[in-house]
């Protein structure tokens, strides 16, 4: 049995990371989560997802961000050839979250995925890492793939329909990990 530390700390792991809120940081106010007005204070008509998308129209978020260093140095450790970023988009901002993902972390364009359903972003999620695997590593057990993501709902539900590894993007805090090879 391996700890999903275990199995992220080695070369053979294969690591899908979503975006929003896992390779970027998420604090697009001064200093607040969201600039006052898409802050998600009227919930029942602005979620966090949607206050993004509002602000998404008039600023390219995606120019605007740095990299967070302990996933920028796990990524540079690992090699790109083993990442790979799978993200939900509906707003036609595939070209803005690509050249970030190049210019931040160095992962080429082709491994960066996108979907479009939000409801069924688990499943659609697993039916990429399904490909990934099928393309690059038919070889590969599935624990050896790893979803990274910000939403335990979404990693949840990955758990029950997949026999992939998942991890909260928080497991980062902590590393370097400590583990035994
Ligand atoms: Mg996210």
């Amino acid at each position: 049995m391996h700890t999903v530390k275990e199995i992220l700390s080695d070369p053979r792991a294969v690591v899908i990371f979503d975006i929003d809120g896992t390779l970027t940081e998420y604090t697009y106010g001064e200093r607040t989560l969201m600039p006052k007005g898409m802050d998600g204070s009227n919930l029942d008509q602005m979620s966090t997802c949607s206050g993004l998308r509002e602000m998404a129209k008039t600023r390219d978020i995606y120019s605007e961000v740095e990299a967070l260093p302990a996933i920028k140095d796990y990524i540079d450790r690992h090699g790109t050839d083993r990442i790979f970023v799978c993200s939900v988009e509906m707003e036609g901002r595939e070209k803005e979250k690509i050249s970030m993902c190049e210019r931040v972390y160095g992962i080429p364009a082709s491994h960066v995925c996108f979907v479009q359903d939000e409801v069924f972003r688990a499943e659609e999620k697993t039916l990429v890492i399904d490909t990934i695997r099928r393309k690059y590593f038919p070889e590969l057990e599935p624990k050896w793939f790893v979803m990274v993501d910000d939403s335990s709902h979404l990693l949840r539900k990955m758990t029950a329909i997949s026999d992939y590894s998942t991890a909260l993007v928080t497991v980062f805090l902590s590393y370097p990990w400590k583990v035994s090879r």
